[in-house]
């Protein structure tokens, strides 16, 4: 149990994504006098369930009805509109919380590493999912949809969803709470063919067969998937021994690869065991060489791909790679440039890889553990963390910083002006009648200044 002096025990939670919620709820379980402060650069709560599920996948986002529960309870501030490093630094937070829970996802991504790709139409998924979902930090991006085939490169869901996305009517998203000036731009779109590309096999794709199923039942597009990619080896099949989801999701790639073409509006095609090399062109993309590659078994039994030097290029004007997210550093915080994560045992912040406990600091979620899950994973890993916390022992606090209205005085003495749960609540209505009134799920206010004005009247 915590030998904390001061009671009660003071928690800034960085981070109102899913680890950021559950790592909330499992304190409240934890502890009876607790007093969490659950920070968030933007306004909005929620995290990737609002800005990277995928708009045409509503029924995800009802979790959001529990995330509320948790910030309902009276030990729960939300401070929204509050960035963790710019209006509250390392220092402040210790000063002010017995402990802090870095909850910030991964944001960034990762590059493929090859020539061109610093092309204006070479965009991360993390961008262009940002750009439809209507994260204010994406509302300007430029997406070429001029272009008649685009490449998405990477064989996990966010490719599945991109890819998704693409390859719909406009008029099949236009119902969802896509981004309005997404929508209207996705109705200029000329695209007629979208290639998504894993460098590894069939039996090495990251998606769910869920998702993947999905792909062979759009309206608007047909699946192709040829079957010479589809062969798979002995090394690969054992690979994936009692892996139920890689085995499914052959046998519904063989499905899609005997289905004959519809002839409808596009193509989805998916392509295995091909490595983009080179991105083709000068301003605008004229193409993307690929190279074949083979498979081969490491040691420890990992499928790699290796190039063949056979190549074959791709006649694309857009290019989305969807290789992983990637976790950034926090100011003041130690970071892991491997593995991209705040190095950590069990949730507990240590000052280097392998290095001494960091006291009163944890991290939770992909930036502790990497970008890999679905969002109930978050849970147990959340749960992890916190009991770690709830185990040390945390230093004292000068009871005055620890009183919650000294961080209020210190943000209103810095011009920030946090944005509470209320607030959010009344965005939340707005966004809800505006779709109501349009026949859709909701009418995403897409710029802060905007979200803090509704916020605010409510
Ligand atoms: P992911 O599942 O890790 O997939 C990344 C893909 O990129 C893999 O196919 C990987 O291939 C490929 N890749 C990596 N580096 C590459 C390179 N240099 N060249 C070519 N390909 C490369 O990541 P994600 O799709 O970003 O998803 C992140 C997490 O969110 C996952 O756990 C995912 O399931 C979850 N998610 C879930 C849903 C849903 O449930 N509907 C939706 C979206 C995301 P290798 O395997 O060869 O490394």
């Amino acid at each position: 149990m915590t030998s904390v002096t001061t009671s009660p025990l003071r928690v800034a939670v960085i981070g109102a994504g899913p680890s950021g919620f559950y790592a909330t709820d499992a304190l409240l379980k934890g502890r009876e006098d607790v007093s969490i402060d659950l920070i968030d650069r933007l306004p909005t709560p929620y995290g990737l369930v609002r800005y990277g599920v995928a708009p045409d996948h509503q029924k995800i986002k009802s979790v959001t009805k529990l995330y509320e529960r948790t910030c309902g309870d009276p030990r729960v501030r939300f401070l929204g509109n509050v960035d963790f490093g710019r209006d509250l630094s390392h220092e402040d937070v210790r000063r002010h919380y017995h402990a802090v829970v870095y909850a910030v996802g991964a944001p960034s991504d990762r590059n493929l590493g090859i020539p061109g790709e610093d092309r204006a139409a070479c965009l991360s998924a993390t961008e262009f999912v940002a750009w439809y979902n209507g994260h204010p930090d994406y509302v300007g991006l430029d997406v070429p949809l001029d272009a008649t085939s685009v490449v998405v490169v990477g064989m996990g869901n966010v490719a599945v969803d991109v890819a998704r996305v693409l390859a719909k009517s406009v008029d099949e998203l236009a119902t969802t709470d896509m981004a309005d000036y997404a929508i209207e731009h996705l109705r200029t779109s000329k695209v007629t063919d979208v290639y998504m590309l894993g460098r590894r096999g069939p039996a090495e794709a990251k998606f769910t067969t869920k998702e993947l199923r999905e792909l062979g039942e759009l309206d608007n597009a047909d699946i192709v998937v040829r079957a010479d990619e589809l062969e798979v080896s002995d090394a690969s099949l054992k690979a994936i021994e009692g892996d139920a989801t890689a085995q499914k999701n052959l046998e519904v790639l063989r499905e899609m690869a005997a289905k004959p073409l519809e002839g409808k509006p596009r193509r989805l095609h998916i392509r295995f065991c091909v490595s983009p090399k080179e991105v083709l062109g000068d301003d605008r993309i004229a193409g993307v060489v690929l190279e074949r590659n083979r498979l081969e078994p490491t040691e420890s039994g990992y499928i790699q791909s290796v190039g063949t030097g056979e190549l074959e290029t791709l006649d694309a004007q857009l290019l989305l790679r969807s290789v992983g997210y990637r976790g950034t550093p926090l100011p003041g915080v130690p970071f892991d440039p491997r593995k991209n994560v705040i190095p950590n045992d069990h949730g507990r912040v240590l000052d280097a890889p392998g290095g001494q406990q960091v006291v009163g600091e944890y991290v939770a979620g992909w930036i502790k553990r990497g970008p890999t899950g679905v969002i109930g994973t978050n849970k147990a890993d959340a749960m992890e963390t916190v009991a770690s916390l709830l185990e040390d022992d945390l230093p004292a606090l000068d009871p005055a910083a620890a009183a919650p209205e000294a961080i209020d005085a210190l943000l209103a003495e810095r011009g920030v002006r946090p944005f509470g749960f209320d607030q959010w609540l009344a965005l939340d209505r707005h966004e809800l009648d505006a779709g109501k009134a349009s026949g859709r799920p909701r009418v995403k206010v897409t710029d802060v200044e905007a979200m803090l004005k509704v916020g605010s009247s409510g």
